[in-house]
């Protein structure tokens, strides 16, 4: 099984001198499996250059997961050419939407309507009607053809503004889980949170009601932990852990509700669930290679001196790694 990196930036698509070498498209990875299968996670900017590659061996065929409709996870997917040929079969993946209009079908009609794009997806599924959605929950992914290559897909909900999955493979006893957005549970009604200290906006989560501003702060405190150890129990053991680690801890302290992870707190996580490998994922736009080096320098030196063997690295465009 081969893993490839085709976008490993968060936000926004950044290129430019200063991201030559970590790369500047959106989030985008291609899981090649040993039959030969198709398997990609998000259409990020990434997407383009690997539809070129898939074109080589026609017909197209793919599995592609979706962690969320964020801009920076869909916008590919219009530039990616198999979905313009009609012998191209992708199925896709998206977790099912509290509301119909946010469906993934609904989202990329709108991305791909008249106005903001001069072709429409729904032309382009009336000559090619292999383009198939699937609403998922979390849970186990049923996927006859790849259980028959002996591969499980799991899914679990991550901490993001809009519904959002993380996703785990399981193949001939290896692990890899790619968390999409994700941001620590964090409890809301927390008094002494900056954002609750303004005036105005007020801290949010996915856990708790919008409506909802008198929950019980033990209830609260205890929801929040639970939650953190689902996540913990959900990437335990892994053998490859891609996680979004946008921020660093003192930029996060700013950024709170965003939906990201600290470096930092990728690193104890990783920690305390015994994650052999630690990828870090969705870099901020604002980052450039020579800073990106610095904090992955700086942190493996404090890793090393602490007598933590977990190995570290930051995914970069073009990066292959074999299972
Ligand atoms: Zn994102
Ligand atoms: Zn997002």
């Amino acid at each position: 099984m081969k893993i490839k990196f085709w976008g490993v930036r968060g936000s926004i698509p950044t290129p430019g001198k200063t991201t030559v070498r970590y790369g500047g498209n959106t989030s985008c990875i291609e899981i090649e499996t040993d039959k030969g299968s198709t398997i990609i996670f998000d259409a990020g900017s990434g997407i383009r250059e690997l539809g070129f590659k898939l074109l080589k061996k026609m017909p197209v065929s793919a599995y592609i997961f979706f962690s969320h409709t964020h801009w920076d996870h869909i916008q590919g997917f219009p530039f990616f050419v198999p979905i313009f040929i009609p012998t191209s079969t992708l199925k896709l993946y998206a977790p099912k939407p509290l509301k119909e209009s946010e469906s993934l079908e609904s989202i990329m009609k709108n991305q791909m309507s008249y106005q903001v794009f001069p072709i429409s997806l729904d032309a382009i599924q009336n000559m090619n009607s292999k383009i198939q959605y699937n609403d998922i929950i979390e849970g186990k992914i049923n996927i006859p053809e790849l259980e028959n290559e002996g591969i499980t897909i799991l899914s679990q909900y991550m901490n993001h503004p809009v519904v959002c999955l993380g996703y785990k493979i399981i193949y001939d006893g290896k692990t890899i889980v790619y968390t999409g957005d994700n941001e620590p549970y964090y409890n809301v009604f927390d008094k002494n949170l900056s954002i609750n200290k303004s005036s105005g906006d007020k801290a949010k989560s996915v856990l708790f009601d919008d409506e909802e501003d008198d929950v019980d702060d033990k209830e609260a405190e205890n929801t929040v932990e639970m939650m953190n150890k689902k996540f913990i129990n959900f990437i335990r053991d892994c053998d490859y852990l891609i996680s979004d680690s946008q921020y660093t801890e003192e930029e996060y302290k700013t950024k709170l509700g965003w939906g990201h992870t600290s470096i930092e707190t990728n690193i104890s996580r990783a920690l305390e669930a015994k994650v052999k490998r630690l990828i870090l994922f969705h870099h901020e736009p604002m980052r450039g290679d020579d800073a990106l080096d610095e904090l992955i320098r700086n942190h493996r030196k404090s890793l090393a001196g602490s007598g933590n063997s977990i190995e570290l690295s930051a995914a970069y465009e073009g990066l292959e790694i074999t299972i």
